[in-house]
């Protein structure tokens, strides 16, 4: 099955979907993006992550596309015709084609593109098992970290840098020495005690989907947490460290930098909520 991709109205093979160069994406990064989880044929979370959508679109002042319901449909067809059981669905809205200037043009029709791939839950369930290594990197990002924007340039650096030395993600530390988040992930500790630590949302971190499903499994299961930010001293001491994201799921990360955390194996809390969660995510 060839992969078939949403372009402004069009479904087009894969791999000549394109947009124009004055898309303001193209150009200025001026647009806003979704990640959604497919288990089993169904969007995992589809309407968190369309209420982020539309948040991200509402601080950037982009026009919606198109109504909330049909982009529902046009998202189910981009899964049907790709055939994506497991897998995710990547949507992206910019403010649309326009001569190159600054300003938010006055007449632009907001772009909107999708596309489906299929990944192997094998794969990261194998990596889980092994759990991943991260790094730290300074948080060089602007102060609206909280909007799902296309313009990752920071994000995209700490990741290669990451890759560069080996690891699976980087963990960003801002000027004070507190975690903020992985370059797209959310992360989390358990400190000595056993109390699960995640950082509350704000202007200084994406509010990961994920990251609230979790955390609403936690108070379900009666499951102790703080939301606080965690410095990186207290990361490097943790009994236990994980990610989670919407292609991650709950990742147990076993070293940062060259400290190896717990046993270096994944920890007991980790590894039984990443169970936590896939059930959640089948059911
Ligand atoms: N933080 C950043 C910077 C991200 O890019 C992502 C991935 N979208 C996350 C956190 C995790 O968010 P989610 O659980 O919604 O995928």
């Amino acid at each position: 099955m060839s992969r078939i991709a949403y372009v402004n109205g069009q479904y087009v093979p894969h791999k000549e979907a394109s947009v124009h160069i004055e898309d303001r994406g193209y150009q200025f990064a001026d647009g806003v993006y979704e990640v959604i989880p497919i288990i089993a044929g169904k969007m995992i979370d589809a309407d968190g992550h369309l209420d982020r959508l539309w948040r991200s679109m509402n601080e950037l002042r982009i026009e919606e596309p198109m109504k909330r319901r049909p982009m529902e449909l046009v998202m189910r067809e981009v899964l049907r015709k790709n055939g994506v059981e497991t897998g995710l669905i990547y949507m992206q809205v910019t403010r649309g084609v326009a001569p190159r200037d600054h300003p938010f043009p006055a007449d632009a029709f907001p772009s909107l593109v999708m596309t489906a791939k299929k990944t192997s839950l094998e794969k990261s369930a194998r990596k889980a098992e092994e759990g991943v290594a991260v790094v730290t990197v300074p948080d060089i990002r602007w102060q609206r970290c909280d909007i799902k924007s296309v313009s990752l340039l920071p994000n995209i650096l700490a990741k290669q840098e990451a890759v560069e030395k080996g690891a699976y993600e980087a963990f960003q530390v801002d000027e004070d020495g507190m975690v903020t988040e992985g370059s797209s992930t959310n992360a989390w500790i358990v400190d000595q005690d056993g109390t699960l630590i995640t950082r509350p949302t704000n202007n200084s971190i994406l509010a990961g989907i994920t990251r609230a499903a979790l955390l609403d499994l936690l108070e379900k299961n009666k499951i102790k947490f703080e939301l606080r930010a965690f410095s990186k001293e207290e990361l490097l001491n943790a009994r236990e460290v994980f990610l989670t994201s919407s292609s991650s799921y709950v990742q147990p990360v076993i070293k940062v930098d060259d400290v190896v955390i717990g046993n270096g194996k994944p920890g007991s809390i980790a590894t039984n909520l990443r169970t936590v969660f896939k059930e959640y995510m089948e059911n």
